[in-house]
């Protein structure tokens, strides 16, 4: 008897092994095992298969040793895993490895806790008046209050959520009477829980979607779910999982980010205790683990989780949703590269399952499947009790401001607004993509812009700490004033959110002034605590960066002020239009969520580019119909497809490598690929290693097959030491 073994280590291919016959019992699909590995005795693997001969000219070894009691991944993990490898042309036992929860070698076997009931926190009376007295160095227990404070009596799962670090936190103030814990049982029958957790009475608009997905349950049918921010999407995978659970089928929820999104965690919980497993990175490993098991055991039966929750144990899956599908998170830029969204779909029709893919700005690729009929299209085209879209201004930077620079980009109509809005006691939303003071710094003599040692990129400015920093790989250095090379005086360009917040405190001075970027928060805690002070209206204005257009529902918000909007814009990428679309889409979402309306600023100087006037408008129709029909025309996404093949090494050792991978590509490359390249990446060194970039662009995904077979062969032993990294339908052009 023989196995087919996918070996946990950065190897392509598969490896047979001959099955000692006290084994022969036990050995199933996907079991982990024991097995020796080329000079080592003993390396891990995973059964992916039962050859029925061995490669000619192979001597082949035996297996060691049968790990674990049970198999790790289902007989359709392992056939998602085997698609995903050939597709992303990824070694297979890297991609089994990342489909596992971290730190199962070390806890193998071990028993899954088992809980009962739902846990409820709420802030005891009092406790906003004891805020005050909670010592200043007690950080961690009053975010955890303050943030209770503004959400009222939550699952703890939520407090878990947003704060990773504050479990001991949460004890002491429960011992210290300010905060109240309860725990709400679950019906013996497993269905809803008490009044906390009731699900509303849809919209037509819902009712209807839901009803399409509930017809479709049991059989692969993917649909796209279109509503605007707000419109009720989420409470329509609550309600189909509901109805899937009704038939004894499980769920797998992929979304974006937890951490920023606490609430959603909450509703999960809430809706159905127990049998929601969370998988994101801020559980320790071994509760990741523990999570892990209950799916893998049965024990829970819905999975709500970060990409990599795409190989989750869900047993009988049989609904899966992509929640923000557009999002570029789900696309795994390190190791082993797949596309968790496109993976889902893939998942689905293994498992005989539905398929929602969620977004209030569908990206292109999801749209033109909805278009073609291969997937079905849902909408729901307003919000939830018909609140109105916010009104979206322009203010065009490339006019009647020349002359004087503006102080952090404030212009006098957004610093008008920013007064109004304070004066009339609501809060603001400046968002910035950039960090930092400046973003380049430069020398007024002799022109030397100051560049990372390792990367081709320039240093950011870092006002308050006085240094620069590379925003790639770390390096930091202290900030001077005069230039290294000529000794000349040194000034820089470039507003990044620190220089933001420092002319908005300068300007308003009454301002109670926060900002939340990767800078002035370290971590989820930080995050949640920076977030709570918000919703609880102890901040006037919050800026920052992406992580400030995601997140809480704030109603007290009424200004959204965009600083520049053309920040993603210039990035040589052919996606930075559609990536600016939804942007500003998400973060215009942000303002009116409350009774007042909202309003939003966005300062730009490219006012008519399609991007930003179509998002001002709320016009998604318009904006997709001119972006694919330029798609169409360059033959990018959807139309075409993509691969591309990263090369880093040595500066001769990454060009040899590249030179001979294009040689090795031009003769196949036939009539329907074009190759772009090799050249140099965008960013031509990172970290000290030299990069090159080929692309193709193919019209048939089959196309690509072919062109990689040309080049696996290089792959295998790449010239000058390189090493080589293919990025099927890559994310990032850079
Ligand atoms: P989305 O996921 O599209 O942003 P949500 O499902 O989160 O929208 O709904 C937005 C808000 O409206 C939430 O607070 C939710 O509880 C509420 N909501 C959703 N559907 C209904 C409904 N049918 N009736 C009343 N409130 C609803
Ligand atoms: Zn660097």
């Amino acid at each position: 008897m023989l196995v087919e073994v996918a070996v946990a280590a950065a190897v392509r291919g598969t490896f047979t092994y001959r099955v000692p016959p006290h084994l022969i019992r036990q050995v199933e699909l996907g079991r982990r095992v024991a097995v020796p590995f080329g000079k080592s005795r003993r390396a891990t693997g995973y059964v992916v298969g039962f050859p029925a001969a061995a490669p000619a000219g192979v001597e082949l070894r035996e297996l060691v040793e049968l790990l674990d009691d049970a198999p790790l991944f289902t007989p359709k993990l392992i056939e998602l895993l085997r698609w995903a490898e050939d597709y992303y042309l990824v070694p297979p036992g890297e991609l089994l490895r990342a489909a596992l929860p971290p730190g199962l070698n070390a806890r193998a076997g071990q028993q899954a806790p088992t809980r009962r009931g739902v846990e409820f926190a709420a802030p005891a009376p009092g406790a906003q008046e004891a805020l005050s007295t909670l010592s200043r160095r007690a950080r961690a227990q009053h975010g955890v209050l303050e943030y209770l404070l503004a959400r009222g009596r939550i699952p703890v799962e939520e407090l878990r959520t947003a704060f990773p670090k504050g479990r001991a936190a949460l004890s002491t103030l429960a011992t210290r009477g300010l905060v109240l814990l309860d725990t709400e049982s679950i019906r013996p029958s497993g269905g809803l829980l008490p009044a906390s957790a009731q699900a509303p009475v849809l919209t037509s608009a819902q009712a209807d979607a839901l009803a399409e997905v509930n017809a479709a349950l049991g059989s692969f049918t993917p649909f796209l779910l279109h509503g605007v921010t707000g419109s009720g999407k989420t409470e329509v995978y609550l309600q189909a999982i509901a109805h899937a659970r009704t038939t004894g089928k499980g769920a797998l929820v992929l979304v974006p980010e937890i951490a920023l999104t606490p609430q959603l965690a909450g509703r999960f919980r809430a809706r159905f205790g127990d049998t929601v497993a969370l998988l994101h990175s801020g559980l320790s490993a071994s509760e990741r683990h523990a999570e892990w098991l209950r799916l893998r055991n049965g024990e829970a039966s819905i999975c709500v989780g970060v990409r990599s929750a795409i190989f989750a144990p869900v047993q009988d899956l049989g609904i899966v949703v992509v929640d923000e599908e557009h999002d570029g998170s789900f696309k795994q830029e390190d190791g082993p590269g797949y596309h968790a969204r496109d993976l889902a779909v893939v998942r689905a029709k293994l498992e005989s399952a539905v398929c929602i893919l969620g977004s209030a700005t569908p990206s292109l690729e999801s749209l033109e499947n909805a278009r073609s009929g291969r997937y079905r299209k849902l909408s729901l085209p307003a919000r939830i009790d018909d609140r109105p879209m916010p009104a979206v201004e322009i203010l065009d930077l490339s006019r009647g401001n020349r002359g004087a620079p503006l102080p952090g980009l404030l212009s006098p109509q957004l610093l008008d607004a920013l007064a109004a809005t304070l004066a009339a006691n609501q809060q603001s939303i400046l968002f910035l993509n950039r960090r930092g003071y400046q973003t380049l710094i430069l020398c007024r003599d002799c022109g030397r812009e100051e560049q990372c040692p390792a990367c081709s990129v320039s240093l950011t400015f870092h006002a308050r700490r006085n240094v620069l920093v590379c925003h790639y790989c770390g390096h930091k250095e202290p900030m001077t004033p005069v230039c290294p090379a000529c000794g000349g005086p040194r000034g820089g360009v470039g507003v990044g959110t620190e220089q933001v917040e420092e002319a908005v405190r300068a300007a308003l001075p009454s301002a109670r002034v926060d900002r939340l970027d990767r800078d002035s928060v370290s971590g989820a805690d930080e995050t949640a605590a920076v977030l709570a002070r918000f919703a609880r209206r102890e901040t006037d204005v919050l800026i920052g960066t992406q992580m400030v257009t995601k997140g809480h529902d704030f109603p007290g918000v009424t200004l959204v002020g965009v600083i520049l909007a053309d920040t993603a814009l210039a990035l040589p990428d052919f996606r930075a239009a559609e990536r600016t679309f939804q942007l500003l889409a998400q973060v215009a979402g942000r303002a009116g969520r409350g009774a007042e309306p909202g309003r939003v600023l966005v300062q730009t100087f490219h006012p008519d580019s399609p991007a930003v006037a179509c998002a001002v408008a709320h016009d998604y129709g318009r904006f997709t119909e001119q972006e694919l029909d330029r798609r169409r025309a360059y033959g990018y996404p959807p139309f075409g497809r993509l691969l591309a093949v990263r090369i880093t090494g040595s500066d001769q050792g990454a060009r040899a490598c590249a030179e001979a991978l294009g040689d090795a590509a031009r003769p196949v490359l036939g009539r329907d690929v074009a190759m772009l390249g090799p050249a140099p990446a965008v960013i031509e060194r990172l970290r000290g290693q030299s990069r090159w970039h080929i692309l193709f662009k193919a019209s048939h995904p089959s196309s690509l097959g072919r062109i990689h077979a040309a080049l696996a062969q290089i792959a295998r032993r790449p010239p000058g030491h390189a090493s080589i990294r293919f990025d099927r339908d890559p994310n990032s052009m850079l």
